[in-house]
């Protein structure tokens, strides 16, 4: 029996859904091969929430209790989760493949010569004990199959949305402090952040259940305040093409696309977006897609769920009055 090792992602003292929704993926390998599951939480406030962790899945939790793993520092992130594997004598890893998380892992993975697989969309229970990894390569154009070569511990990075999130009640997990002093090397701090301005009441496009995007059809940073204002009844996200981006409507960060971020949300509703292939990678995998685009020919409608040919400045409007009636 082994353990099944989950980094988790948290903001603000709670978890992120993502590391919810892999300790329910990881609990339910484990389950099959007689493993069980500990989630290592790298900061202030994990044992406040342990008992959530465990009701996902977690039946250990490793805990460095240290405000210098909050500082976003790569290093001492590496040297705690380092010190989980010597605690636990893990094999495999599973972490959110969110920039910061692989970065961590990257460098752990340099130190314990061990094999990495990113933006998984499914994982499964292998032969010998490995696993079989699933993504999207080349923009969504191929499906490949992965796992680590043998005899190599297994770091396996998790997209967002790849699997639901599950409460089966498990109660709280074994609590073991990790005890350990940071190296030298890892004694970097931050000594400033600043939080980016005007998005921070929305839900990030990589977690959000719902992203509302707009695109050139837009036709100016103006039509983003539609957007926001259908996002903020949907308790959406906001994305955008990169179209839209590089018009300088609306910033950078949340471009979607081949060279911005991936989403899979359950819904995607775009406007004014044509759904070029380079737009449709970062997009593609969303579970309902929804599209407003005055052209019928319009790429976007080839995968759309659901497509309304019309102008959005008169479509959009029309959903928001209704969604409002509808909450009341
Ligand atoms: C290497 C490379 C990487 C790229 N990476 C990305 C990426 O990550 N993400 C990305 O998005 N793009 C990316 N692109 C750009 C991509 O090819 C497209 O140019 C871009 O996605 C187009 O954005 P858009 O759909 O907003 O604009 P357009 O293609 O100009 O589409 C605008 C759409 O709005 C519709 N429209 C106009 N007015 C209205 C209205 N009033 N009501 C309703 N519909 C209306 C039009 O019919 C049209 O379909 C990349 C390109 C390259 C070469």
């Amino acid at each position: 029996m082994s353990e099944l090792l989950v980094l988790i992602d948290h903001t603000d003292g709670e978890p992120r859904k993502i590391s919810l929704q892999i300790l329910t993926a990881a609990k339910q390998l484990a389950g099959a091969a007689g493993d069980t599951v500990a989630a290592v939480w790298l900061g202030e406030g994990g044992s406040d929430v342990a008992a959530t962790l465990g009701n996902y899945g977690a039946d250990k939790l490793y805990h460095w209790d240290s405000s210098d793993a909050q500082a976003y520092v790569t290093l001492p992130q590496v040297e705690a989760l380092e010190a989980a594997f010597e605690a636990s004598g893990a094999d495999t890893l599973f972490f959110a493949s969110s920039n910061h998380v692989k970065d961590v892992a990257a460098r752990l993975a340099i130190r314990l010569d061990a094999g990495v697989i990113t933006d998984a969309t499914d994982v499964r229970a292998g032969e010998g004990g490995r696993l079989d990894v699933t993504k999207e390569v080349f923009g969504g154009d191929k499906i490949t199959h992965s796992r680590v070569a043998e005899g190599r511990k297994q770091f396996v990075g998790i997209a967002s949305n790849a699997f639901p999130a599950e409460d089966t009640g498990g109660g709280a997990p074994e609590l073991v402090a990790l005890d350990m002093s940071l190296s030298d090397a890892a004694m970097a701090t931050t000594v400033d952040a600043v939080e980016k301005q005007g998005t921070a009441d929305r839900p990030d496009i990589g977690e959000a259940a719902i992203v509302v995007a707009g695109g050139r059809g837009l036709g100016d940073q103006a039509g983003f305040e539609q957007m926001e204002q259908l996002a903020d009844v949907l308790g959406a996200g906001v994305g955008a093409s990169r179209a839209a981006t590089d018009a300088g409507w609306y910033p950078h960060r949340f471009q979607i696309g081949q060279t911005g971020r991936t989403i899979s949300p359950t819904l995607y509703l775009g406007s004014g977006i044509s759904g070029a292939i380079q737009h449709r990678a970062g997009m593609q995998t969303s579970q309902h897609i929804v599209a407003i685009n005055k052209d019928p020919e319009a790429p976007i409608f080839q995968i759309a769920d659901f497509g309304i040919v019309g102008d959005l400045y008169q479509v959009v409007p029309k959903l928001i009055e209704e969604l409002r009636a509808r909450k009341g």
